[in-house]
């Protein structure tokens, strides 16, 4: 049967999130976080980050500030600013796999992912880089992004859904979506496809040249 991966971006936020956990309790899902670190600073944030984790979800590292896409940055700083710090605010909420997402600037793969200051720190710092075969654009489709999502789907063997969990219009659509995978006989997993995972614990699992900046 495929598969589906659910995994909420931007987070977490003291008002959408909590929402999000309670949706997911009750298909007894589990999910990934990728949180944006400064957002963490916030105490209130940072609650309902170990709420997730408490709850079995996974905490993953979605850069310091999520304004420019790494390979995009060549400041050898950079690195360290975004993931490093992140990863630091995270702290005993990480995952042992270190799983971080790069920003690609509205759901897009290419070169801007990583600069290659940015793979080596990934690399050396054993990180595990996880991307996306589904964008169904929930930040700007609010009540339209379920029906893309499904139709993404029934397009893979396993699908692994960007969703942002701080755009509570769009996820007041969350139960019902779930739902209706879970009727067309889906089954969820908290794994990611394989296809999907860069780098993983510090390894690269193909060649990046289509991922990093050159
Ligand atoms: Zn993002």
């Amino acid at each position: 049967m495929p598969q589906v991966t659910l995994s909420f971006d931007n987070g977490p936020d003291p008002d959408v999130t909590p929402r999000v956990l309670d949706v997911l309790a009750k298909h007894d899902l589990r999910s990934c976080f990728f949180v944006i670190g400064r957002k963490l600073t916030d105490p209130a944030a940072r609650k309902i980050a170990e709420r997730a984790h408490a709850e079995g979800h996974w905490i993953g590292n979605h850069t310091w500030t999520h304004e420019t896409p790494l390979g995009r940055l060549d400041d050898p700083a950079v690195p360290d600013r975004e993931i490093g710090a992140t990863q630091r605010e995270i702290g005993d909420l990480a995952h042992p796999d270190r799983w971080f997402r790069p920003f690609g600037g509205g759901g897009k793969i290419g070169p801007w992912l990583m600069s290659t200051g940015a793979r080596d720190f990934l690399t050396d710092g054993g990180y595990s880089v996880v991307i996306w075969n589904s964008i169904p654009r929930d930040w700007e489709d609010h009540d339209g992004w379920p029906v893309r999502a499904v139709e993404h789907c029934a397009a893979h063997n396993h699908t692994l859904v960007v969703l942002h969990d701080f755009v509570a219009p769009a996820m007041a659509n969350l139960d019902r979506f779930i739902g209706t995978l879970a009727d067309q006989g889906y089954v969820f997993s908290q794994e990611f496809p394989d296809d999907c995972v860069l780098i993983r614990r510090g390894i690269a699992t193909r060649p990046l040249d289509d991922y990093v900046q050159s």
